[in-house]
């Protein structure tokens, strides 16, 4: 850590993720998310985003150097217990990302694959998604991929329920030989939201939560978030999903609540 200060020695997330000036999604989510369950965050920024809630307005590409310098400063000035890994964008971004987590092996990495924003706008170049799965995924403890990302990643048509959701996610976490969290928010709508979390040689499990209606923005980047900074405290996988999946219903109902005030008043 060089001569200006020692390590701090309290757990932090490692947020690898990039910046949305709308405040909806991405790092502005993901600190205070890690924020939330008592945790720091250090960063690694990806790409700077120009959006509004309704549109992303333009993307610039942080250097992969730029990103990889950033991670080995984080490692070196805190102790990081976890590593969340949102928006990489390019091909580029993921080998930089990779190189630097090969010296941290025992550091458990959750990876949301953000793909595309709300608004439709592709959030990671097609010809990187064959670089996710073959060096980034594989080192992962857990990635997050929702229906229509999912079968983005197997190649598959959009699971349309439960059944079809958990063969596509048994597939990739066999493929992958890392636990994957298929979210069924995307599910027909009147479907109660069940994610289902499928483990190499373990018994699928299943997290179901009443839907909410609405639509908040940012919910991958909350739930993903939240996942890392349980296991930053050392809780278990399903432990961890379970937590997580009950902070972001809290948080939805809240800001659900404030709506309906702020409409009535
Ligand atoms: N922008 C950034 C920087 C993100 O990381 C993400 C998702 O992770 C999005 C936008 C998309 O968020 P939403 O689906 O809420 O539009």
């Amino acid at each position: 850590a060089g001569g200006n200060g020692a390590m701090a020695m309290s757990p932090h997330v490692l947020i690898v993720a990039g910046s949305d000036s709308s405040g909806g999604a991405g790092i502005a989510r993901d600190v205070e998310t890690v924020s939330a369950f008592g945790l720091r965050s250090c960063l690694a920024v990806t790409a700077v985003t120009v959006q509004t809630h309704a549109a992303v307005e333009h993307i610039e590409h942080m250097p992969p150097q730029l990103i990889a310098a950033q991670m080995r400063a984080a490692f070196a000035a805190n102790m990081v217990a976890a590593v969340k890994i949102g928006m990489l964008g390019t091909t580029a971004a993921m080998e930089a990302v990779g190189s630097v987590l090969t010296s941290y092996p025992n550091v458990p990495v959750v990876l949301d694959p953000v793909m595309a924003s709300s608004s439709g706008r592709v959030l990671l170049q097609h010809d990187a998604i064959d670089a996710l799965m073959s060096d980034l995924m594989p080192v992962c403890r857990l990635v997050t991929p929702n229906l229509i990302e999912l079968a983005m990643l197997t190649g598959l048509t959009p699971a349309l329920d439960e059944g079809g959701a958990r063969l596509q996610g048994e597939a990739l976490s066999t493929m992958l030989r890392t636990g994957v969290l298929a979210k069924g928010g995307h599910a027909r709508e009147g479907l109660p939201a069940v994610d289902l979390l499928l483990q190499p040689d373990c018994p699928v499990l299943r997290f179901e939560a009443p839907r909410l209606g609405g639509e908040e923005r940012g919910t991958g980047c909350m739930l993903s978030s939240a996942i890392s900074a349980c296991l930053a405290l050392n809780a278990t996988l399903e432990a961890s999903v379970a937590a997580a999946k009950q902070y972001v219903f809290d948080t939805l109902s809240m800001s659900t609540q404030w709506t309906r005030r702020s409409d009535s008043g």
